[in-house]
């Protein structure tokens, strides 16, 4: 598989550091709110992704953690007057059953902070004694010019990042883009180390996570929204070049953001859509497939016309898909068939070329239309209709869409049965009164 790597700015091919396995990590949530759209586009992103690979007998583990720790969140605490973990477990709760509904797996482990305490305290200490982080009062800062590559990933020297810093008169840091390590405070949960009753600073969490999940100083695929790419990501890879002395992931990949009706979605402008309300109004399946319609490196945008070219073409999938599933019954058809390949390596050639969502859904729509020109003739090929109906099958679980099989009961054959005999006898009354039954029940 080939990707779009950010720290190259090239595509490149995916080269498993330990053959036939893939490391996978993922940016995740601070929980103090539901997941909004724009935090379930990596959700479905990185699990398409992991899917595709999966499809080619790669064994990923894919991990995303959970912020638990966090001024938003002791606000949102000391707000409602309970605690930070009633919270926390609350919001963990919503993005697992957001995850579900949008037909995406569970990451294999789910990391937080506050279970990795120990590791992050011993970190900053690592760093302070490696000469890249420095203590001011009770706050540790890490030292940017101690990373001579600082600016990698998003390409930017360091006179620029200079220029656009934010020169705060009071501070007490070496350089403004000195970023914080551990801060020290009284407020919301804290823990005791050599500098001060305090707590982490996000950018050290990730890297942490990392090596005490896959205890390894260099992984396969970073992913994350593009928001995150400077200067969270670019401060993880700064940690990691002085204490392990590589950039992470060999392959650091980004998804583009959520506009509403062209607008940025922002708290301020009050257009923020929950995926949970999306959802519930269109389903899972829908709002998963409006989000790989785009290429997941591109903007996309949420408008109406969105939502309604959605559901027609999942419409139009859905319905060949019955009828092949309701012409196999009829004929008694077997249970398995073998896949078609070619429409199977078409399918996986788009998302073997950086993920190319829109490309592999044009391929269905290919096999589509096989299916239904399959489906008209008046005596089926039970074997062509069933490879392809398996292909399709096989497809859309990739993609992470999920139809239920229609089941026809032997009254329902009956029914069926009766109808056509109705339309040969040219009975159109009666057959018309069967159709509409059989309409109802998803048969036709
Ligand atoms: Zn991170």
């Amino acid at each position: 598989m080939k990707l779009y790597n950010s720290y190259s700015q090239k595509v490149e091919e995916l080269k498993p550091i330990e053959p036939g396995k893939v490391s996978m990590y993922v940016c995740g949530p601070t929980v103090y709110n539901y997941p909004h759209v724009g935090n379930a586009r990596p959700i479905v992103v990185f699990d398409t992704l992991k899917k595709a690979l999966e499809a080619q007998g790669l064994e990923v583990t894919y991990v995303s953690n959970y912020t638990d720790v966090d001024d938003k969140i002791i606000n949102t605490a000391i707000e409602q007057n309970v605690s930070e973990k009633e919270i926390t477990d609350k919001y963990i709760k919503a993005y697992a059953q957001t995850r579900a509904d949008l037909h995406a797996d569970q990451p294999n482990v789910t990391p937080r902070v506050t279970e990795t305490m120990d590791q992050v305290i011993a970190f900053i200490q690592k760093l302070i004694d490696l000469g890249a982080a420095y203590q001011v009062g009770g706050d540790v800062y890490f030292r940017v010019n101690a990373d001579q590559a600082y600016g990698e990933l998003s390409h930017q020297n360091m006179e620029d990042l200079m220029v656009g810093a934010r020169i705060d008169e009071n501070t007490k840091k070496e350089n403004p883009l000195d970023f914080t390590l551990w801060k020290a405070t009284d407020k919301g949960i804290q823990w005791d180390t050599p500098w001060s009753k305090g707590r982490p600073g996000w950018h050290t969490e990730c890297v942490v996570m990392i090596q005490d999940v896959f205890k390894k100083p260099l992984i396969d695929i970073h992913g994350g929204g593009l928001d995150l790419k400077f200067p969270h990501h670019e401060n993880e890879i700064a940690q990691c070049e002085i204490v392990n002395h590589t950039h992470l992931a060999n392959l650091w990949i980004h998804n583009g953001m959520i506009n509403i009706d062209n607008k940025k979605m922002s708290k301020s402008i009050g257009n923020v859509r929950w995926a949970k309300d999306l959802i519930a109004q269109f389903g899972g399946n829908e709002i998963r497939w409006i989000l790989i319609s785009t290429h997941y490196r591109a903007p996309l945008n949420l408008n109406e016309e969105t939502f309604q070219q959605a559901e027609k073409e999942l419409t139009r999938i859905q319905t060949a898909y019955n009828q092949a599933c309701v012409k196999l019954q009829m004929a008694d058809a077997q249970d398995s068939y073998t896949v078609n390949e070619e429409s199977w390596n078409a399918f996986i050639a788009a998302l073997n070329d950086d993920l190319n969502t829109p490309n592999a859904i044009s391929t269905i729509f290919e096999l589509m239309k096989q299916l239904n020109q399959a489906l008209r003739k008046r005596d089926i090929d039970t074997d062509l209709v069933g490879s392809l109906k398996t292909t399709m099958e096989k497809m859309l679980y990739v993609l992470g869409i999920e139809f239920e099989p229609v089941v026809v009961s032997s009254e329902d054959k009956e029914m069926y049965k009766k109808w056509r005999e109705a339309v040969k006898e040219k009975n159109f009354d009666v057959a018309d009164q069967y159709r509409h039954t059989l309409q109802e029940k998803g048969i036709l």
